[in-house]
């Protein structure tokens, strides 16, 4: 299951030889890459630690079947409907946690969007972190690790997947877009709108997503947040954004690209416009 994905050999090799061997650690960092790819990662290490054939993850027994489904009992996401991972959350995993496996010798935590942890929340995890029992694995996904306190670093293994993938070109249209809106001009915001509906929607998504996720955390945080911050390069675009809308305009955007990336039929032209036209209300 590593085989076929497109990572840096020498991780493919230490996460093949942790599961096969058994040798597994109790919790992993796995920061920067390609979003998805990361995922895909995660839960084939996730359903290599859950299966019990000789070399997990095989792909064909019943573990890995529910885990290449999401739906193995024993491999529970976490992840924020908010703009960050809370303490409340921390605390619903370690109760969890204390509670033995279901089907498999052991569970698995995946945490998506580890690096919007606040410092409760990672103050909570550590104390997880360092009384860690034999069935529980906790992998964190991150954009970056410069969040991390050091003290929750030393008790991950961390793994680099490179520089994250967000398109270099979309993002810098994606960057014009916002700035064309703030400055209230339609006629040029429209243009920009269309030029994005003509790029990969899936890249676009992902940037517009990744500058509104910023700009909420920067409300929630009075700006004190420029290590976790996944476009810190923009970050007077990201001040702007969020002093401009409110929370709830903010998360009305997001529930609507997210709905709309679930449906394929999708067009790409009247998505853009939508989304023009929430971030244009007043
Ligand atoms: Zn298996």
């Amino acid at each position: 299951m590593f085989e076929e994905l497109r990572i840096a050999e020498p991780i493919k090799y230490a996460l093949s030889k942790a599961v096969s061997e058994k040798k597994i650690s109790h919790a992993y960092l796995f920061y920067g890459g390609d979003e998805q790819t990361v995922e895909k990662v995660a839960w084939a290490f996730a359903a290599g630690c859950v299966c019990t054939s000789e070399q997990p993850p095989c792909g064909v027994c019943a573990h890995c079947r529910k885990a290449a489904q999401k739906a193995h009992a024993d491999i529970i996401v976490l992840r924020s409907d908010e703009a960050s991972i809370k303490i409340s959350h921390i605390r619903q995993m370690q109760y969890e946690i204390s509670l033995m496996p279901y089907e498999a010798e052991k569970k698995v935590y995946i945490v998506y969007q580890a690096d919007s942890m606040q410092k409760p929340a990672q103050n909570s995890l550590l104390k997880l972190l360092e009384e860690p029992n034999e069935y529980a694995i906790i992998i964190l996904l991150a954009q970056s690790k410069s969040g991390f306190y050091p003290t929750v670093l030393s008790r991950c293994q961390v793994y680099d997947f490179g520089p994250a993938a967000m398109d270099v070109h979309t993002r810098q249209l994606t960057v014009s877009f916002f700035e064309s809106i703030l400055q209230g001009d339609m006629k040029d915001s429209l243009a920009k709108s269309a030029t994005l509906a003509g790029e990969d929607l899936d890249q676009v998504t992902k940037c517009i997503v990744s500058f509104l996720r910023d700009a909420l955390l920067y409300q929630k945080q009075q700006g004190n947040v420029s290590t976790l911050l996944i476009n810190s390069e923009n970050e007077k675009l990201i001040h702007k954004i969020a002093r401009r809308y409110g929370g709830e305009q903010i998360q009305k955007t997001l529930d609507f690209i997210f709905d709309s990336r679930l449906s394929t039929s999708t067009n790409s032209q009247l998505f853009m416009q939508a989304v023009y036209c929430l971030l244009s209300a007043r």
